[in-house]
């Protein structure tokens, strides 16, 4: 499986070397031609309007759209606001997924906090519950409604979404690639094998 980072800015050899653990091979991609033989990709975390000027600087616009017509993508924190599409303001989005998202929805008192985190899609089959995630969330958006096509995989108490599927796009506010356990990168691997 050929997994490509978007590597513009942000947080993308963590998630090269979450990938390599999981057995995938990863590759860093910052121009159209890098997407070429991948499977998947995975945008990370950084800073969506960062990731977003460059990414129209670069022409990666239209590549990324038209490799989203056939292939997996996974937005993490900044990379999920870049795949929805409605931030309610102004900025380059790839609008892929029928996500509405609140940027920095945690404020600046709590910017950064850590939380266990109940995802149940993460049970292998015949496995029974999953363990909980622990989940990294650095001035974190949060998903505020999803279109009728899109699947909520996880949610804090207080109802939030905070990770979703819509077929083969994948969404959380928070970074799995900033801990040692793999389960959302298989799951991600899963579904660019058709799961
Ligand atoms: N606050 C950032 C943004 O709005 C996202 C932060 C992150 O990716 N950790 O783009």
């Amino acid at each position: 499986m050929n997994i490509g980072v978007l590597a513009l800015q942000g947080d993308f050899s963590e998630h090269i070397q979450s990938i390599r653990r999981t057995g995938g091979e990863a590759s860093e991609v910052r121009l159209p031609r890098d997407l070429a033989g991948l499977n998947g990709l995975i945008v990370p975390g950084g800073e969506s309007t960062t990731i977003g000027k460059l990414a129209v600087q670069y022409g990666l616009i239209e590549a990324l759209h038209d490799f989203g017509k056939t292939r997996a993508i996974w937005g993490t924190c900044a990379g999920a606001i870049f795949l929805s599409k409605d931030v309610r303001r102004h900025q380059p989005l790839l609008g892929l997924m029928d996500i509405t998202v609140q940027r920095n929805a945690f404020g600046r008192q709590a910017e950064s906090f850590e939380i266990d985190l109940d995802i149940p899609a993460l049970a292998r089959e015949g496995n029974g519950r999953a363990r909980p995630f622990h989940a990294v969330f650095i001035r974190a958006p949060i998903i505020e409604s999803v279109g009728p096509g899109v699947e909520v995989l996880a949610r804090l108490e207080n109802g939030s979404i905070v990770a979703a599927r819509q077929g083969r796009f994948l969404a959380t506010s928070f970074h799995p690639e900033l801990t040692r356990d793999d389960r959302v990168h298989q799951y991600f691997l899963g579904i660019v094998g058709g799961k």
